[in-house]
């Protein structure tokens, strides 16, 4: 059935206030932690030529699968894009930054998925990217900045899960393994998993069916398949994060849905949602993926968080609340409304949030707009305060009276109030 015109179409949903306050908010606490690391802001285009991201590789899901793929009315064929990784990196390729590049990003993706809680056709992320040094601190500081912002948003109950995929020879080499392991007892997998172990075995251990869960418990574990090199990385990865003092898990069968993983591959749980959406967000490095943009081999490492589901884990730990109210002041103006005019102005640029009452309703009818707005104080003008330049103060919230005062003194008593 068509979506009707009239509601926002399946899998997207508008974001009111206060949501939307608190989504900024979490935005700018995450540009606060990123770039007290140096991490500078990035904004690529919403949509890119779809081989941008069909470098990712065919099997990676949200390629293949989820795409919102169009020609333009150039015949040009694009897509909007499904994460931001593959536009950071292209923009590596395109402007040749000098190494190391660190930015973080923030915005939209959009997905064709099965709209649920949690799940959405366009979703917001926030990420960094860390191009150049194949130091396995980079990865370290990279899962720390993403540790710290979860602290910062005040989530405790918060899981590290933590992996190596090898370099790309080890990957080989399992896939291989896994492959065979899987392919000698084939009719015991469901359905769908033999179909993924056509596309991308590694994924089959992703299944979440029961029919599948004892030949995945059987297969041969990633661990046994690095080469020296990666595993001394992914001792070096662990050595700091130990020396950070951040928590991890070893998940041997965290392969993550991206194809173009290798060595460290990272996830975040939240302990508090249900396991259906419970990542909250993930990462890795991806050493070849620059190659495969145009640009000479470089190593990089990040991370994309969801910020739907990190507000819902925000809920579910009852952490992080919305802001109570949109403004501070409420000017009431019984003498028609031009004081309102100038006071909402000066306190405005005093830097204070203030709104007012419109259509010169009566006093009683502002005074409720002013309890309606949340504000915590109200400015009332009336003819007495009008000729006797000055303005009566009055608390909304609290128990703290009303008192007249100087007009020129308003911004400061309204300051010592809000503090
Ligand atoms: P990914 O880019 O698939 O590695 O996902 C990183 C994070 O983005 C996940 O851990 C989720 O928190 C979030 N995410 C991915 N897909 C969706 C979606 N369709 N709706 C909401 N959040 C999503």
């Amino acid at each position: 059935m068509a979506d009707s015109i009239y509601r926002a179409p399946k899998g997207t949903r508008d974001i009111l206030w206060p949501d939307s306050a608190r989504w900024r908010r979490l935005v700018e606490v995450f540009a606060d932690v990123v770039g007290a690391a140096g991490y500078t802001h990035v904004v690529p285009p919403m949509f890119e030529h779809v081989d941008v991201f069909r470098r990712l590789g065919d099997a990676t899901d949200v390629v293949a699968k989820e795409m919102y793929e169009f020609l333009d009315k150039g015949g040009r064929s694009v897509a909007l894009r499904p994460e931001q990784t593959a536009s950071v990196v292209r923009a590596f390729a395109e402007h040749r930054p000098v190494v190391p590049w660190k930015v973080w990003y923030a915005g939209p993706n959009f997905r064709y998925e099965r709209a649920q809680k949690g799940r959405f056709r366009q979703f917001d992320q926030v990420g960094v990217e860390a191009l150049g040094p194949d130091d396995p601190h980079l990865d370290a500081e990279v899962i720390a900045l993403a540790w710290r912002f979860y602290e910062r948003l005040g989530l405790r109950q918060v899981t590290l899960l933590l992996n190596s995929l090898g370099n790309p020879d080890d990957r080989a080499r399992y896939v291989e393994a896994l492959t065979a392991h899987f392919s000698a007892d084939a009719d015991a997998l469901s359905a769908e998993s033999r179909k993924t172990l056509t596309t991308n075995p590694l994924r089959v251990l992703d299944s979440p069916r029961t029919e599948d869960a004892e030949l995945i418990d059987a297969a041969p574990q990633m661990p046994d398949f690095l080469s020296d090199d990666a595993a001394t990385h992914f001792a070096g990865v662990r050595a700091a994060l130990d020396a950070l003092g951040i928590p991890y898990t070893v998940s041997p069968r965290l392969v993550r849905g991206l194809d173009y993983y290798l060595r460290t591959t990272f996830e975040f749980t939240a302990e508090a949602l249900d396991a259906a959406q419970d990542a909250i967000g993930g990462g890795g490095r991806y050493d070849r993926l620059a190659e495969a943009m145009g640009a000479p081999p470089t190593p990089g490492v990040g991370f994309a968080l969801g910020v739907d589901r990190t507000l819902l884990a925000c809920d579910a730990e009852a952490v992080f609340d919305a802001p109570a109210s949109a403004v501070d002041v409420f000017v009431v103006d019984t003498c028609g409304g031009d004081e309102a005019v100038l006071v909402t102005d000066e306190v405005r640029r005093a830097g204070l949030r203030a709104d007012r009452a419109w259509d010169d309703r009566s006093m009683k009818a502002q005074m409720k707009a002013a309890d309606r707005s949340g504000a915590t104080v109200a400015v009332i003008i009336g003819e007495d305060e009008r000729s006797g330049g000055n303005a009566t103060v009055r608390d909304l919230r609290g128990d703290a009276g009303q008192e007249t005062v100087a007009r020129t003194d308003l911004i400061e008593n309204l300051r010592t109030r809000l503090q």
